[in-house]
């Protein structure tokens, strides 16, 4: 018994050390996930761990992010599998201005003729391909999409019977956002967040040269309002933000509860705000 309880914490630490390198490289970004109903009218159509929203409606589709450059194939294969098609998306909208949830915007907007929408942070660097972005600009990190429409905190877009509400959370990026819908199920209105969350990248500066005038203010604002959103499903731009893996596994059958988690959200707020206070102490320090 005790050895064999050697050889598995033995065989656990190899495991991780091996795995460690691969850790960092972002092989989720690419992996292959089977798109699946969240609930209602939203489905996920996304990789293993770069989120991508299909909303629909009875006169075509919202789609909300991309993954990387190559991601096309892979989100229509999604979409199809689940009995809709990309060329009904109408609209394309997306949570964060950066290269691993837009790369493939312009392409699928040739593809379908979709207008793609934008918040009025976001939309100058989705117009150059990231290189006015104040943090990882400098060069095109993603090929360059045109927005057709300006988007605004509190705003209802509304898409054939399809409704969602534009809320605005800079930070992460100038024009960061989310989406909030209501879905009925089973007699049930659900509150429903497409959360884009207050994440830090390395080396960002907060308020000491800050990587943009005004970013901490932003955070702090963003967290405070998501803090005081009631939520019933939540879901985000990263699948390992939200639990996907620990919510949904391959094969699973749908149920409008599969996703539903208050507390996940709201201590996953909390745990960002803390890092971010750490920074800001950090910073001042
Ligand atoms: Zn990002």
């Amino acid at each position: 018994m005790r050895t064999d309880l050697r050889r598995l914490v033995v065989a656990t630490v190899l495991a991780l050390v091996v795995a460690a390198p691969l850790a960092a490289q972002p092989d989720g970004w690419t992996r292959p996930f089977p798109g699946h109903r969240v609930i209602g009218n939203l489905y996920a159509v996304g990789t293993y761990d770069l989120a991508v929203f299909l909303v629909t409606s009875d006169e075509g589709h919202f789609l909300i992010n991309t993954g990387l450059e190559d991601s096309t194939a892979l989100i229509r294969e999604n979409i199809e599998s689940l009995g809709f098609r990309l060329e009904d998306v109408r609209v394309l909208l997306q949570m964060q201005a950066h290269w691993d949830h837009t790369a493939a915007l312009a392409e699928i907007k040739e593809m379908t003729g979709a207008e793609m929408w934008a918040t009025a942070g976001d939309a100058p660097v989705l117009e150059d391909g990231g290189f006015s972005d104040p943090h990882f600009g400098g060069r095109e990190s993603f090929p360059p999409v045109e927005v057709d429409r300006i988007i605004a905190d509190g705003e209802v877009l509304e898409l054939g019977d399809a409704r969602l509400t534009v809320m605005e959370s800079p930070g992460h990026t100038e024009g960061s956002s989310s989406y909030l819908m209501t879905v009925e199920e089973n007699g049930r209105e659900y509150r429903v967040a497409i959360a884009n969350m207050g994440t830090i990248n390395p080396g960002k500066r907060l308020v000491v040269d800050p990587t943009y005038p005004g970013v901490a203010d932003d955070f702090a604002e963003t967290f405070r309002r998501q803090k005081a959103l009631e939520v019933d499903v939540w879901v985000a731009a990263h699948g390992g933000q939200y639990g996907l893996h620990d919510k949904f596994e391959r094969g699973q059958a749908y149920h409008p509860d599969t996703f539903v988690d208050p507390d996940g959200f709201l201590a996953a707020v909390e745990r960002l705000e803390n890092l971010y206070l750490e920074q800001l102490a950090e910073e001042r320090r």
